[in-house]
């Protein structure tokens, strides 16, 4: 088995007693995880579940879900993790869509109102125990499907990106590649494991190297805070909107945040005033561009550069490929903007079921368009503008509404903001901005207009303004750019 499935046994002929999951104050090493994934795969294969079955999982970070998403592995099986912030009809387009053969429920999930068969949390340590005994000794290849990853959904339906086991493995490879991840590893899993950034980003590459994972539940500010302090957390992954509330804590000023040694920040556009707040605490980014399709590795800023390539996304990762393409289809030259394609031993082989979508995506070269668009300087530095879908064109000018929303947080009195684009006679479309006011902030939309004059190009100021409680995001903290335009278009 050269799957990821055997990855506990792997780990654990080498250091049987280090701590591979911290989770509820309890430690599980690297021994137990593969005692556990071995039962619990015995356990699924006496309820039937074969190679290339599907096994569903819905619940919080925790021992159950790591160990699932092994044990599938072992068996050659599919893991499908779930998002567990999904209403009831969602989650059913999802689980009618993957159709697994079960559906593991962590806690807090009844399951009720969900198709197929479930295990309930309370019936899961009988699962792991009641396999028979033995070695499972299933083939599984590197090309082997071992995930089927929904997108976050931001712009549409969820897809299912099926990602193989070298995808995960490569994706790690180009990780390790530049971030020097080692067995002292104190790593926090505090973003959703159904999200590939937090599977691929941090647990995986932290299990390869024999590192210890913490795993919570869901991100809390105080208890970010609480862990780092007390674990020595040296690796963690957010979204930076994560970033963010940590900065506006009151606990950030005190805090003793000397353990970390890595941040890995990606998903969304990193706004400088966020990476300044960082830097001025002695602590970089390492950044990064990716999506699930991608498993998610495509570009990365690592630390050599975070200061003097702020706000690029970096280069492609070292296994992989990235070009920008022109809306002519040729090649577009260091300052001009094109879509964003990646090729490498990271991308998906399609979409689960859908293959006139993939077909959409993939080329017969194995490239894949991201549907982002990109501009690279002169050293090949891509800074990620936007999506092409939220591209402002006003007047015949495309505005990029990350770049507009990344001066906009330069402003104190911004928290959060977003702008999108709204119908106008005159240019076709023009800005308008959302901003979710900092507690405590008294400005006026005048004068954060005003910020942005001479800061931006003319055409680029947003013609409103307005002031909102908050905005939507889902669950992998993304703005939603489609609820803004049906609220505020
Ligand atoms: P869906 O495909 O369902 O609409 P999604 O694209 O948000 O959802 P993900 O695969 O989780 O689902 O996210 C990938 C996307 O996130 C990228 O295509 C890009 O738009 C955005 N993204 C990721 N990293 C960055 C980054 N560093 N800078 C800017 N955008 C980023
Ligand atoms: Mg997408």
């Amino acid at each position: 088995n050269q799957g990821i499935g055997s990855w506990p046994a792997r780990r654990a002929r080498m250091t049987p007693g280090r701590v591979a999951l911290s989770a509820r104050g309890r430690d599980h090493t690297y021994a137990e995880l593969r005692d556990r994934t071995q039962g619990l795969a015995a356990g699924l294969a006496a309820m039937g579940v074969r190679r290339g079955d599907r096994v569903a999982y819905l619940g919080p970070n925790s021992p159950a879900l790591v160990e699932t998403f092994f044990a599938a592995g072992l068996l050659g099986a599919v893991f499908v993790p779930l998002n567990t912030r999904l209403a009831v009809p969602e989650l059913r387009f999802v689980l009618e869509d993957a159709e697994p053969a079960v559906l593991l429920l962590g806690d807090g999930h009844d399951g009720a109102g969900l198709p197929g068969r479930h295990v309930r949390a309370e019936a899961y340590e009988d699962l792991v125990a009641g396999g028979p005994p033995g070695p499972i000794d299933e083939p599984v290849g590197l090309d082997d499907v071992c995930l089927i990853m929904y997108t976050s959904g931001t712009t549409g339906r969820p897809k299912g990106a099926m990602l193989t086991h070298g995808n995960l493995t490569w994706n790690a490879v180009n990780l390790l590649v530049d971030v020097p991840l080692g067995p002292d590893e104190v790593t926090l899993v505090s973003a959703p494991l159904f999200h590939i950034a937090a599977l691929a980003q941090t647990l995986v590459p932290t299990v390869l190297k024999g590192g210890r994972c913490l795993l919570e539940p869901s991100f809390d500010v105080e208890r970010t805070f609480e862990l780092i302090e007390r674990e020595r957390v040296t690796v963690m992954f957010g979204v930076p909107s994560m970033f963010g509330f940590l900065t506006r804590s009151p606990r950030w000023a005190g805090a003793d945040l000397s353990s970390l040694r890595h941040l890995l920040c990606g998903g969304a556009p990193v706004p400088l005033p966020l990476i300044r707040a960082y830097q001025e605490r002695g602590l970089t980014f390492l950044q990064g561009y990716g999506m699930t399709e991608t498993a998610p590795g495509a570009l990365f800023l690592g630390a050599e550069h975070s200061v003097d390539k702020a706000g690029t996304a970096g280069v492609p990762c070292f296994f992989s490929d990235v070009r920008l393409v022109a809306p002519d289809g040729s090649l577009a030259a260091p300052g001009e903007p094109g879509e964003v394609y990646v090729q490498g031993p990271n991308v998906m082989p399609g979409y689960w079921r859908r293959p006139e979508e993939s077909a959409q995506v993939l080329d017969g070269d194995g490239w894949f368009r991201s549907g982002d668009v990109g501009v690279a300087d002169e050293d090949g530095f891509v800074r990620i503008s936007d999506r092409i879908k939220d591209v402002i064109i006003s007047g015949g000018e495309n505005i990029y509404p990350a770049e507009v929303e990344s001066v906009l947080y330069g402003h104190p009195a911004v928290a959060e903001c977003a702008v999108i684009g709204v119908p106008d006679e005159r240019w076709g479309e023009v800005g308008k901005a959302l901003v979710v006011p900092r507690p405590g902030a008294a400005a006026e939309p005048e004068e954060l207009i005003k910020h942005l004059d001479g800061r931006l190009a003319r055409y680029k100021i947003p013609k409103y303004l307005q002031f909102v409680p908050e905005l939507p995001k889902n669950a992998a903290g993304k703005l939603l750019k489609a609820p803004l335009r049906k609220m505020y278009g």
